[in-house]
């Protein structure tokens, strides 16, 4: 059938190392995947089962390899955060997939910002309301080149870091993951059928903190990307 308007574009994500890209289906996004950003938030750091909400594929921000790219400061907010992630971006879709097999399911991995109105995260989550608002928004999901698996192989550990104005901010390691990227598949895929083009954003290590007009802020994962945006 015709449309009665022109379609939305796919967002894509450029991959390293190749010319074509990574068009998006998806994003999800896992809440507290570490102990220290639980606790800075408020939250108990046991091992309760992963929680998920999602961001619309439109809210990406690609940036090509090397490049620093602008990100307009959103509208109705007084307090937004940085949270730098390892993405995982899904290649082979599946439902139900067991821990043991989910990484047949990676394409590959790439550097995000799931960035936060936190004010009003906050005052949704204080009133047990949905967070879009605060969470998914456009441009919330900024990201870097994803690394293909035959380039990385599967990162179980590596250094999350992220920094403002060339200061360093957060501090990770990706062994300290609550929920592995195999576990954080297998429950996801229990809720929702994964699909080629999902991406999933892990979880933020702590650190997380306010930017302004005019910041500069340089995050990566080792082994994976770096990822470099200014804000406007
Ligand atoms: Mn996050």
């Amino acid at each position: 059938m015709n449309h009665v308007f022109p379609p939305a574009p796919i967002p894509v994500v450029p991959v390293a190392g190749n010319t074509s890209g990574f068009p998006v289906r998806r994003i999800y996004c896992v809440g507290r995947n570490y102990a220290a950003h639980a606790r800075e938030m408020g939250s108990d750091p046991d091992r309760e089962p992963p929680f998920f909400f999602c961001k619309p594929a439109d809210a990406v921000l690609p940036v090509a390899p090397g490049a620093t790219r602008e990100l307009a400061y959103p509208s109705e907010t007084a307090n937004y955060h940085h949270e730098v992630e390892l993405v995982v971006a899904i290649g082979k879709g599946g439902q139900t997939i067991r821990a043991e097999s989910a990484n047949d399911h990676v394409f590959g991995y790439a550097v995000g910002f799931d960035m936060t109105r936190r004010d009003l995260q906050f005052a949704l989550r204080d009133k047990g309301r949905p967070w879009e608002l605060g969470k998914a928004f456009d441009q919330s999901a900024p990201i870097s080149p994803i690394m293909p698996v035959a380039r990385s192989g599967h990162p179980a550990a590596g250094r999350v870091w992220l920094t403002v104005n060339g200061t360093l901010k957060q501090e990770g390691d990706l062994a300290d993951l609550i929920w592995s990227v195999p576990e954080t598949i297998a429950h996801l895929s229990k809720y929702f059928e994964l699909c080629p083009g999902d991406l999933i954003f892990t979880g933020t290590p702590e650190g997380v903190g306010p930017v302004v007009r005019g910041d500069r802020m340089v995050g990566a994962v080792d082994g994976i990307g770096e990822l470099s945006i200014r804000v406007v």
